[in-house]
């Protein structure tokens, strides 16, 4: 057997996450004594919530450890359609709580396409999604939106509609908001134009809401319409990764979907993993089932002002508003044909991250992850002095270029 037989010829292409890496480029960074402002992976800080440490704890310690239901815990698969407000509309045969909403939306993929389909994205996609689609045996596309950079790279009805007449077997339109890396919040009438497209096409509408409740300027989340004509083709995903501290190890996310996908996703996960472990289980129930606390909101949204008021200084660099989550996006194009004082000419924003690591410790995402160069983003879900350090370290490495 060839070395390069060893391993399946799909999966000898995949490259790590490239935004987990960022957490091992920091540690790495710091274990050499080297200068580290870290905007890199999507990761909340602060302490976790005792309420939710000790319920999953009192969990092990009482023994809550044997197999439970595939889909989830009952409790939990109920207190997540409070959580998102669904009581009325669903049962917990529609509700599958899965290893985080990455194995979510593995789910979905596995479980309505069939080799070849083709499953739409936005035009800034995150990191995952097409490395699962592609694991799922599907197809995926890019949505190009026709306003390109004017409405923020938004895909417009209009768009997907274009894309649909060519894409005769797609199968599902997958909608990020708010969006992981441009931090957008597409408006309450935006998501209803594009979920009627999908219905009109007979197509899913999966949207990925896992940033729902961090809407800034006072906004809500605008919720996508839940009635007799939507949900035979909506399908929601969330989790417990983002708006809340800490919480991305927990590992818990979990889907709203028609009876029939949620019956396929829980039969996959009896035969893969059996379900989430419990004691996780019973830390995110206890996550989700008291009123949510804003302040994790509130202080994002102090951060964002903060790095916003900083950065607003630095030439060559358009820094896009930020509505929702915690991602800033850096147009840095405006640096592109400068060399940095060893000489290395910068072409892309790959080389642009690189030089901000190298030279000012600063720790980005390259745009190239989201299929978008010429841009970077910035999680400032950071401490302060990050915020300031990190743009006054950029100040001087863009004055050292030529
Ligand atoms: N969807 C988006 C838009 C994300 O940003 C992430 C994580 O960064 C995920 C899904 C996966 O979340 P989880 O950590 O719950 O698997």
């Amino acid at each position: 057997m060839l070395d390069s037989e060893r391993i399946s010829y799909k999966l000898s292409k995949f490259r790590p996450s490239s935004t987990l890496e960022l957490k091992a480029i920091v540690a790495e960074r710091l274990e050499q004594g080297l200068p580290v402002y870290d905007f890199g992976l999507g990761e909340t800080k602060g302490p976790l919530a005792p309420h939710i440490r000790d319920a999953g704890a009192r969990a092990f310690q009482e023994g809550q450890t044997m197999y439970a239901d595939p889909a989830g815990i009952p409790e939990l698969r109920e207190a997540v359609l409070r959580w998102l407000g669904l009581e009325g509309h669903y049962g917990i045969e529609n509700v599958v709580i899965s290893a985080g909403a990455k194995q979510s939306l593995f789910n979905i993929f596995l479980a309505v396409c069939n080799p070849a389909d083709c499953v739409l994205f936005d035009a800034a996609p995150w990191v995952s999604y097409q490395p699962q689609a592609v694991a799922a045996y599907a197809f995926p596309v890019m949505v190009l939106p026709a306003a390109g950079e004017k409405n923020h790279l938004k895909v417009a009805p209009s768009d997907l509609k274009r894309n649909l007449k060519m894409r005769p077997h797609a199968k599902l339109f997958l909608l990020n908001s708010p969006v992981n890396p441009t931090g957008q919040l597409y408006a309450a009438e935006e998501v209803e134009a594009l979920l009627q497209v999908c219905i009109e096409h007979r197509i899913y509408f999966v949207i990925d809401r896992l940033y729902w409740r961090l809407v800034f300027d006072g906004k809500q989340y605008p919720e996508p319409r839940v009635d007799e004509e939507t949900k035979p083709w909506l399908i929601q995903v969330d989790g417990l990764s983002k708006n809340f501290r800490r919480t991305g190890g927990i590992r818990i996310g979990w889907t709203v979907a028609p009876e029939d996908v949620s019956r396929a996703m829980a039969n996959l996960q009896s035969h893969y993993t059996s379900g989430p472990a419990v004691p996780t289980q019973m830390a995110a129930l206890a996550a989700i089932d008291c009123p949510y606390d804003p302040e994790l909101c509130r202080e994002l949204e102090r951060k964002r002002d903060l790095l916003v008021r900083e950065a607003s200084a630095l030439p060559d660099i358009k820094v896009w508003p930020t509505e929702a989550a915690f991602y800033s996006f850096w147009d840095v194009r405006g640096l592109f044909g400068k060399r940095t004082p060893q000489g290395t000419l910068l072409a892309s924003s790959d080389d642009v991250a690189r030089y901000f690591l190298t030279e000012a410790g600063v720790v980005t995402a390259s745009g190239t992850n989201f299929m978008q160069d010429g841009f970077l983003r910035l999680s400032f879900a950071t401490p302060d002095d990050h915020i300031r350090g990190g743009v006054a370290a950029l100040r001087e490495a863009i004055a050292k270029l030529a």
